[in-house]
């Protein structure tokens, strides 16, 4: 490579190495959603297409970075989770965000006709942001999901009460604020039935737990041990080899599993025990 006397502008760069063996997350967020949820009519509290959009976007995603384990999804944000041990881009931070960033706004923009057939896109075009996290633990990872999961159901039984209150109760914006200033979980389940007739609990699964993106793989039923059997049994002396000639087969399989959407628990211990590929 030639060596010019500006070469030296190269050395003005710093390192972003994130940590070695911790969980990433990068998580996106749509810029200036709420006006843009307007601008395109958006159903409120929940448009479905703009959900599905949003999925197949983290979708298209995963498939094309096999190194995403597992990604969880709620209104205009996408949580992606590396792997502690994935190498790619030697782990740089800004590679990884910005690679996501605009893996997913190309595919949203792709996509956008798919959902929206009779609403075309015009500038101001949706764009996200993005950002890092490095998790040391499986208890911070699993926390930092429940985390996500919790304010989308906070968010959705708040958001499904205000929007009864305008769309079928005829208030208005600040008088709907105003009735729920303050107002406990319970409050708001009471609201919904008394008066609405509604019952929480029998709202679409999609807007109450949000939208978890995985590779399809077989389940372990809950009991069993915990661990995928193998057909390949290792001799004596050979078992280090062996197994690493299955990690190597299971990656694979993973990489060419389908992936899907799920509208599940991710708090509790059970998914994660029925698929302990995930965090293994
Ligand atoms: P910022 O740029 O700071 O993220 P924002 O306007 O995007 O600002 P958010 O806190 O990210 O604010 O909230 C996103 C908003 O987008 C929601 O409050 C909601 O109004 C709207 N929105 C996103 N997805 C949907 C959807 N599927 N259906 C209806 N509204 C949605
Ligand atoms: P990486 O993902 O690491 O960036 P890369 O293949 O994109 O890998 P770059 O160093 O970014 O590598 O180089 C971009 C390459 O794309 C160039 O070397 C060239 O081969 C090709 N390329 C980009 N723009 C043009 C163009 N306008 N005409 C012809 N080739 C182009
Ligand atoms: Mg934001
Ligand atoms: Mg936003
Ligand atoms: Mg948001
Ligand atoms: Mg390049
Ligand atoms: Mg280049």
């Amino acid at each position: 490579m030639a060596n010019s006397k500006y070469e030296y502008v190269k050395a003005f760069e710093q390192p972003d190495l994130l940590l070695p063996n911790t969980w990433i997350v990068v998580r996106i967020d749509g810029r200036g959603f709420h006006k843009f949820s307007n601008k395109y009519a958006f159903e409120k509290p929940n448009d479905r297409r703009a959900l599905d959009l949003m999925n197949a976007a983290a979708k298209a995603v995963m498939n094309e970075l096999p190194d995403i384990v597992i990604a969880y999804g709620i209104s205009d944000e996408y949580s992606f989770v590396f792997h502690k041990s994935c190498v790619l881009f030697e782990r740089r931070s800004s590679k990884l965000v910005t690679t996501i960033v605009s893996t997913f706004t190309a595919y949203y923009v792709h996509l956008w006709s798919t959902f929206f057939p009779d609403m075309s896109l015009s500038p101001p075009l949706p764009s996200f942001d993005g950002r890092a996290v490095q998790y040391p633990s499986i208890q911070n990872l699993r926390d930092y999901m429940s985390w996500r999961q919790v304010d989308c159901h906070i968010n959705n039984l708040y958001n499904t009460t205000f929007w009864a209150l305008i769309q079928v109760g005829g208030m208005d914006a600040k008088s709907a604020e105003k009735e729920l200033a303050g107002s406990l979980a319970a409050d708001k389940n009471e609201i919904l039935f008394s008066r609405f007739k509604i019952n929480y609990n029998n709202e679409p699964e999609i807007y109450k737990k949000g939208s978890v993106v995985l590779r399809d793989y077989e389940l372990v039923e809950p009991g069993t041990a915990s661990e995928v059997i193998h057909e390949d049994v290792a001799k004596p002396g050979e078992e280090v080899e062996l197994s690493k000639t299955q990690e190597e087969k299971d990656r694979k399989r993973r990489a060419k599993a389908r992936i899907t959407v799920q509208h599940v628990d991710i708090i509790k211990d059970e998914f994660w025990e029925r698929r302990p590929w995930l965090l293994s």
